[in-house]
Protein backbone atom coordinates (compact mmCIF):
# COMPACT_ATOMS: atom_id res chain seq x y z
CA UNK A 1 0.00 0.00 0.00
CA UNK A 2 1.69 3.49 -0.90
CA UNK A 3 1.98 5.85 2.06
CA UNK A 4 1.49 9.73 1.15
CA UNK A 5 3.37 10.87 3.92
CA UNK A 6 3.27 14.25 2.80
CA UNK A 7 -0.47 14.31 2.85
CA UNK A 8 -2.23 15.89 5.70
CA UNK A 9 -4.79 14.38 7.50
CA UNK A 10 -8.54 15.74 7.19
CA UNK A 11 -9.11 17.98 10.74
CA UNK A 12 -12.95 16.51 10.00
CA UNK A 13 -13.19 12.89 9.65
CA UNK A 14 -9.10 11.94 9.93
CA UNK A 15 -8.85 10.57 6.75
CA UNK A 16 -5.91 10.54 4.43
CA UNK A 17 -6.76 12.24 0.93
CA UNK A 18 -4.49 13.28 -1.73
CA UNK A 19 -7.41 15.87 -3.21
CA UNK A 20 -7.64 18.36 -0.15
CA UNK A 21 -8.17 22.06 0.55
CA UNK A 22 -5.55 23.25 3.09
CA UNK A 23 -6.20 26.46 5.33
CA UNK A 24 -4.06 27.65 7.65
CA UNK A 25 -1.91 24.71 7.55
CA UNK A 26 -5.35 22.13 8.46
CA UNK A 27 -6.78 19.61 6.02
CA UNK A 28 -9.84 19.09 4.77
CA UNK A 29 -10.50 16.53 2.02
CA UNK A 30 -12.79 16.71 -0.38
CA UNK A 31 -15.56 14.57 1.47
CA UNK A 32 -15.82 16.80 3.60
CA UNK A 33 -15.41 20.11 1.75
CA UNK A 34 -18.71 18.60 -0.33
CA UNK A 35 -20.35 17.78 2.94
CA UNK A 36 -19.91 20.81 4.37
CA UNK A 37 -21.41 23.17 1.47
CA UNK A 38 -24.32 20.46 1.32
CA UNK A 39 -25.08 19.97 4.45
CA UNK A 40 -28.22 22.07 6.30
CA UNK A 41 -29.64 23.29 9.56
CA UNK A 42 -31.44 20.00 10.32
CA UNK A 43 -28.92 17.76 9.56
CA UNK A 44 -27.24 16.01 12.18
CA UNK A 45 -24.07 15.99 10.76
CA UNK A 46 -24.04 20.03 10.73
CA UNK A 47 -23.73 20.07 14.56
CA UNK A 48 -20.40 17.85 14.17
CA UNK A 49 -19.12 20.11 11.55
CA UNK A 50 -19.81 22.61 13.68
CA UNK A 51 -17.60 21.34 16.26
CA UNK A 52 -14.71 20.29 14.23
CA UNK A 53 -14.57 23.59 12.58
CA UNK A 54 -13.32 25.40 15.39
CA UNK A 55 -9.90 23.48 14.76
CA UNK A 56 -8.97 25.08 12.24
CA UNK A 57 -8.82 28.20 14.41
CA UNK A 58 -7.18 26.27 17.42
CA UNK A 59 -3.76 25.51 17.30
CA UNK A 60 -2.80 25.03 20.30
CA UNK A 61 -5.15 24.80 23.20
CA UNK A 62 -2.57 25.67 26.11
CA UNK A 63 -2.03 29.09 25.02
CA UNK A 64 -4.86 30.58 24.68
CA UNK A 65 -4.22 34.45 22.47
CA UNK A 66 -4.68 36.75 25.14
CA UNK A 67 -6.94 38.99 23.06
CA UNK A 68 -9.38 37.73 25.06
CA UNK A 69 -8.25 38.49 28.33
CA UNK A 70 -7.85 42.24 28.60
CA UNK A 71 -9.08 43.79 32.26
CA UNK A 72 -8.25 47.39 31.50
ZN1 LIG B 1 -12.46 14.49 5.65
Amino acid sequence: MCVHVLTPTCIICGGVEEKHLLIREKAICCTCEQRLVTVTLDDPEYFFFLHQIPKLWIDDMSSPPDLLNHTD
